[in-house]
């Protein structure tokens, strides 16, 4: 089996030029999902697949899928998917999304062109909105895809000036049914890696074993709003004061558990607002959004006991009122034993140095990964830059990913003991 890795560069490169940024730091795109940009993405990718002979179809909110069926397969057997996203963040990287779409097609192409004589259909797989820059929070178009979020709620979103629904309209991409990922044997998805670990290993080829967990916090402190020249020290209630004790032990309690257990335990304060936020008055209130992270529900727990806490020793210390809600909560997930399995062995074949990780970012495959067997592979990150232009992932390496790919997606589809 072997890949065309000029073809796999090309596309990539030909996507990059649709919603392309002035960037002197590197390559860029902005294709929010639904954009015009991302609808000449979408346009493309569907002429690629035509041209490699798949059958090519597009759901009511915009997942577009390409089944190929070998002459060897069982057209009624579960196909085995495999696919990632072509929008993207604004000022995003060129292989965000596109690496996992293009790879597909390529590796699907190359198992057309070998001897292989896969028995089950394969499937390239476009989910709509992965990123949460546009209608939704990320993952749009797989959490319907698996039956989190209906067709209806989807296109009814909007982006404060028009709808996901009217925004597919006019890019020609609202299709009907719903793709379902439930059908699917097995899927798989390859995807940069977006930090410096395989690349730090010198190892071309990451295996993922869980996608990080993700709880989103929104914190309010309230003070008093006073004149910052005539309120004496011991007689003030400093929201921000107080919210600042709240960052630090954010910071604090993350890292120690990151020292502990699974090491994958972040936690982030990414956003502060101050009100009246002046330079002559003491801060009345304050607001901050969290995001906590891990691939172990407990250590999530963990950092969140920690922020109850301090919030109470604020109330009782300092004076202040606080509120805490979690409105955003996506469990760790685990990746298919099966699917690891299958890569590694593919890699191990080829000689291709492999290293097991987690995912720090979300991805389609978390969603997948909860109604089906699912798998997740990175290409190493040159710099660990992404969502910017900097973005950078070495054309060999991709080549030799997408080589692991093609032979793991054959094992799967050529499995049997799987057969429904
Ligand atoms: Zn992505």
């Amino acid at each position: 089996m072997s890949i065309d890795g000029k073809s796999l560069r090309a596309a990539i490169e030909q996507t990059a030029t649709f919603g392309a940024v002035d960037a002197a730091e590197g390559r860029g795109r902005t294709a929010l999902p639904a954009s015009e940009a991302n609808g000449a993405a979408r346009e493309y990718f569907c002429e690629r697949l035509r041209e490699a002979g798949l059958d090519v179809r597009v759901d009511a909110v915009g997942n577009i899928a390409g089944r190929w069926t070998p002459p060897s397969a069982n057209p009624e057997a579960a196909p085995v998917a495999v696919g990632s996203h072509l929008d993207s963040v604004p000022r995003g990287g060129i292989f965000d999304g596109v690496l996992g779409v293009y790879s597909a097609l390529e590796a699907v192409r190359a198992i057309q062109r070998s001897e292989a004589a896969p028995t089950r259909p394969l499937e390239v797989v476009c989910f709509t909105g992965e990123e949460g820059t546009r209608f939704a929070d990320g993952v749009l178009g797989s959490s319907v895809a698996t039956g989190k979020r209906s067709v209806e709620e989807a296109l009814a979103l909007s982006d404060g000036e028009t709808t996901l629904e009217s925004a597919l309209d006019a890019i020609g991409y609202r299709g009907t049914g719903r793709l379902d990922a439930g059908d699917w044997d097995a899927w798989l998805e390859l995807h940069i890696e977006q930090t410096t670990r395989l690349a730090d290993a010198g190892v071309p080829l990451g295996i993922v074993t869980d996608i990080t967990g993700t709880t989103r916090c929104h914190v309010t402190i309230a003070g008093e709003a006073d004149h910052s020249g005539t309120t004496a020290m011991d007689d003030r209630t400093d929201a921000l004061a107080a919210a600042s004790e709240l960052v630090l032990e954010v910071e604090r309690r993350a890292t120690a558990t990151a020292e502990t257990g699974t090491g994958t335990a972040v936690g982030t304060v990414g956003s502060l607002d101050v009100d009246p936020n002046v330079v002559n008055v003491v801060p009345g209130s304050a607001s901050l959004q969290l995001d906590i992270r891990a691939t172990d529900q407990r250590e999530i727990q963990r950092q969140l006991d920690a922020v109850r806490r301090l919030l109470d020793a604020l109330e009782r210390h300092r004076g202040v009122s606080t509120s805490l809600t979690c409105d955003y909560d996506v469990p760790p997930t685990a990746m298919s034993e099966r699917c690891q399995q299958t890569a590694a062995d593919a890699a191990a074949k080829r000689g291709i140095p492999t290293r097991r990780v987690h995912s720090g970012a979300g991805h389609d495959t978390m969603q997948v990964a909860t109604v089906t067997d699912a798998g997740l592979l990175f290409v190493a990150s040159e710099n660990g830059h992404s969502h910017s232009p900097k973005e950078l992932a070495r054309w060999e390496d991709c080549t030799a990913a997408t080589t692991v790919l093609a032979d793991a997606l054959l094992a799967l589809a050529t499995e049997t003991h799987h057969d429904t």
